[in-house]
């Protein structure tokens, strides 16, 4: 299952940089199915927005799915 390494790691890209369409293709296709990257996601989310609360940024390529 290396699918989910893959996964986790454009999720943690997606802070740092503006993912691909493809690329976010893969995260949609994959979030449904697995919900440890899922939880992995609102972690990452979680620590994005209190690192971004300051500055009242919004990063680019957020993922609005399942909830
Ligand atoms: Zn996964």
């Amino acid at each position: 299952m290396g699918k989910c390494k893959h996964i986790t790691r454009l999720l943690s890209d997606a802070l740092d940089r503006s993912l691909t369409t493809g690329e976010w293709v893969a995260i949609r296709l994959h979030l449904p199915t697995c919900s440890g990257c899922r939880n992995y996601r609102k972690q990452i989310r979680l620590l994005r927005v209190a690192a971004h609360s300051v500055s009242g940024i919004a990063a680019p390529g957020t993922v609005n799915s399942d909830d």
